[in-house]
């Protein structure tokens, strides 16, 4: 199966869970997870219609940037990022989904302030607090969210998570009610007009229908677009 083919069936399942959910299909954005690509599978998917990468290797993306694989896409980070490699994505990236403690938002806040910007970031939340995955538990959101809002570098949109791998999409259906609930709370107890909870980036190619279903803006999808993974690559 091509890269179009794929795409146009991801397309044609996206309009569909949106269309089911009462919802606007055009209210979510397809972040194709491009990691282990090739610069030429890149920019194919890119000539398919893919108008959102997502990196989860600083190096890989590093990479790709400078190869010009990403021409006429966005390049958003959904990976685990280690506070040493945030100034490589300074003016790379339109959003960091992937933003796992305090020490990460304080160190973006810096760098983006160096490179005279402002970052755009969610916050990940580890909803299951699984020991093998970064992101915030629950009560440590809105403390990360009120951080946000005195960081003059940092712009809070949203919230991400990444459920336990699902065998089929509604197995994960608590967890992405349970984002979209928090969203709305942290929303709602900081009452101010610079957060901006809007953004919820859940959904991978096992169970982005579910995510859209509860409310997904962002669905992440590798396998489904581009075939499976070879198994020496680490997908998180
Ligand atoms: C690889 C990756 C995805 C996509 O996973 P698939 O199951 O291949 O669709 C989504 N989110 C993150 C953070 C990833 O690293």
């Amino acid at each position: 199966m091509s890269i179009s083919t794929n795409l146009a069936h991801v397309v044609e399942e996206i309009r569909a869970a949106a269309l089911a959910a009462g919802r606007d299909p055009a209210e979510i954005t397809l972040v194709a997870a491009t990691k282990t690509q090739s610069d030429d599978v890149i920019r194919q998917a890119i000539a398919a219609g893919v108008t959102v990468c997502g990196e989860n290797r600083v190096q890989e993306l590093t990479a790709h940037w400078e190869a010009g694989a990403y021409e006429g896409a966005q390049v958003h980070f959904i990976g685990h990022l280690q506070t040493n490699k945030v100034k490589y994505l300074m003016g790379k990236v339109d959003l960091i989904h992937s933003v796992s403690s305090q020490k990460l938002l304080l160190e973006i806040d810096k760098q983006a302030g160096k490179a005279g910007l402002v970052q755009d970031i969610l916050l990940e939340v580890n909803l299951a607090q699984e020991p093998s995955k970064s992101g915030f538990f629950v009560p440590d959101v809105l403390p990360a969210a009120q951080l946000c809002g005195q960081l003059p570098h940092v712009r809070l949109r949203g919230l991400m998570c990444i459920p336990p791998a699902a065998t089929f999409p509604e197995e994960n259906l608590p967890f992405f009610h349970k984002l979209q609930a928090l969203a709305v709370d942290i929303q709602e107890r900081m009452g101010d007009n610079k957060t901006d909870t809007k953004i919820l980036s859940m959904g991978m190619s096992g169970d982005f229908t579910a995510a859209i279903a509860a409310g997904a803006t962002h669905i992440r999808v590798g396998t489904a677009i581009f075939g499976p993974r070879s198994p020496i690559s680490n997908p998180f």
